[in-house]
């Protein structure tokens, strides 16, 4: 079984910062590091989203909340854990059994229109940039999940340009997993050398907004990026009575057929076991369901059992569960 994988996408802060919230300590210790380490998790990319009903004013308080969340949960843990922001941190982790974190927005609501904050951002350890979630922010359109009623789409705005700019100078990678197609066009336009979707996959196997077209898969592998796969069900597979490992491994393989297996990583975007009501209501399209069809860290097994089954080496599922992230990360942080 491999055993250093690398979750490239989950919504870990978000969470843990509503249980301490309620007064609970050590949430990550508790909750997470069990799956974790049953699936030989040793690094996870948590992402910082802020829930539509902190936007706009509470959107820096609740993403310096999470963060502070993250600093206070390394302390009580004992050395479990420990924050990741350049690649000797994450090198450092094989020498050790901590669990590294790193941090990555899925929206930069947080600084509203004030880029001076990307810098502190910076020194807190965020590091990768998702532009946006799957709505309107200052910086650019997002993709939303089913047809919505909704006037013109734009691409990336003056302040997104700016930010994808200076994110790249700063040494922040760009993350378009939940933008709208002309702002995909905007960030290949704007930026030089790789950039990355953390939790997006095969339009042409499903039909989402959120995943991403064949033009684009091609466009980020030729970029040197590359595409985590993404387990939630409605952008693995049309149909949830097929919706299995066996049609999450066929995401992955579509993005090596078209791009090489070297450009593949994991971004499974677990919430389904600790979402909101609400939040699994924005989430339900058409009155499907919402559920992760990899069931947890620990199922990372059974997707590396449908690979070997289907002919791929295990040093190229090592390249998907963590090798080529790990590379990236060598090149760029
Ligand atoms: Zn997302």
């Amino acid at each position: 079984m491999q055993n250093f994988n690398v979750d490239i996408h989950f919504d870990l802060m978000m969470f843990v910062e509503e249980q301490r919230r309620r007064g609970r300590k050590n949430v990550i210790k508790e909750d997470h590091i069990p799956g974790f380490r049953e699936g030989n998790f040793r690094l996870i990319v948590s992402s910082l989203y802020i829930d539509d009903i902190f936007l706009p004013e509470m959107a820096l308080r609740k993403c310096l909340d999470q963060i502070s969340g993250l600093y206070q949960e390394i302390n009580e843990s004992g050395n479990e854990l420990k924050l990741c922001k350049t690649y000797a941190d994450i090198e450092a982790l094989k020498e050790t059994d901590q669990i590294g974190i790193m941090l990555a927005f899925e929206g930069v609501e947080p600084l509203y229109n004030d880029l001076d904050l990307l810098d502190i951002f910076y020194e807190l350890g965020v590091r990768i940039v998702g532009i946006n979630w799957s709505r309107r922010n200052y910086a650019a359109d997002g993709s939303f999940f089913a047809v919505k009623r909704e006037g013109k789409k734009g691409g990336l705005t003056p302040f997104g340009v700016e930010l994808v700019e200076k994110a790249q100078e700063l040494g922040m990678i760009i993350d378009v997993s939940h933008l709208n197609d002309e702002g995909f066009d905007d960030v290949v336009y704007f930026t030089r050398g790789p950039f990355i979707a953390t939790h997006s996959n095969s339009r042409s196997l499903v039909p989402s907004m959120r995943n991403l077209t064949d033009d684009q898969i091609r466009i980020i592998g030729s970029r040197g990026g590359l595409i985590g796969i993404n387990s939630a069900n409605k952008f693995v597979s049309n149909e949830d009575e097929t919706n299995n490992i066996a049609a999450y491994v066929d995401q992955i393989l579509k993005i090596r057929d078209l791009i090489g297996i070297e450009h593949v990583a994991l971004g499974f975007d677990f919430c389904d076991f600790n979402m909101s009501d609400d939040f699994k209501k924005q989430m339900t399209a058409k009155g499907r369901p919402f559920f992760n069809v990899v069931r947890g860290h620990s199922d990372v097994k059974s997707v590396e059992k449908e690979l070997l089954r289907r002919g791929v080496s295990e040093e190229e599922i090592r390249m998907v569960f963590s090798g080529n992230f790990l590379n990236l990360m060598k090149e760029y942080l």
